[in-house]
């Protein structure tokens, strides 16, 4: 076990509110950071890779693995399951490295109960509207999906309450860099 434990930041955003640019800038400049690999039941987007963007996995898989205390946290979210492996986590704790997160609302919070010493960020896009456009810009999901992800983000919007801190994702640089203040600083913290 090494001196220090790792610490946990937990990051959530409604979809589209460009979180994944905002970890990229962030993954780039923090290279003692791990980002968590989830396990999910959604079909891979172009470009995704297993065991890189996700852990691709059946709906049966997933239970299997969910009822068998697997995941740290899990949750469904639109139609298809998200879950955060435990033994990752766990190791980069005992072993002092520091981990991020990338989860929605229902996942943050469970982990916030476990984890109560967590540092949470709460990304919103500057408005609807943006929103809305960075979904439709993404092309990635049906009309039928993309309403649904719409509704969401919207109730998912009111949760930014339970967060540490709300970082508005006006422009993807700043907010990395105003995410890696707060991990920065809070090195001394915990
Ligand atoms: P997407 O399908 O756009 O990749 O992700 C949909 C939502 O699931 C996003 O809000 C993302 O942050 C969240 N998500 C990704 N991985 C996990 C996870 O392991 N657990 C939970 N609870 N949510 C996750």
């Amino acid at each position: 076990m090494s001196d220090k434990k790792g610490r946990l930041f937990i990051i959530s955003s409604p979809s589209g509110g460009g979180k994944g640019t905002v970890i990229g800038h962030i993954m780039d400049t923090e290279p003692e950071l791990s980002l968590s690999i989830s396990a999910t039941t959604r079909k891979p987007r172009e470009g995704e890779e297993h065991g890189v963007s996700y852990y691709f996995i059946t709906k049966e898989q997933f239970e299997e693995l969910a009822e068998s205390g697997a995941f740290l946290e899990h949750a469904k979210y639109i139609d298809e399951y998200y879950g955060t492996p435990k033994s990752p986590i766990d190791d980069c704790i005992y072993y002092g490295r520091d981990v991020l997160l990338e989860i929605e609302v229902q996942g943050a919070r469970q982990v916030m109960e476990q984890y109560p010493e967590a540092i949470s960020v709460f990304i919103v896009p500057p408005d609807m509207q943006t929103l809305e456009n960075r979904l439709r810009g993404r092309r990635t999901e049906s009309e039928d999906k993309l309403k649904a992800r719409l509704d969401t983000a919207r109730t998912e919007l009111e949760e930014k309450i339970h967060y540490n801190h709300v970082v508005v994702n006006d422009d993807a640089k700043r907010a990395a860099e105003e995410i890696m203040e707060i991990i920065n600083k809070s090195k001394g913290e915990i």
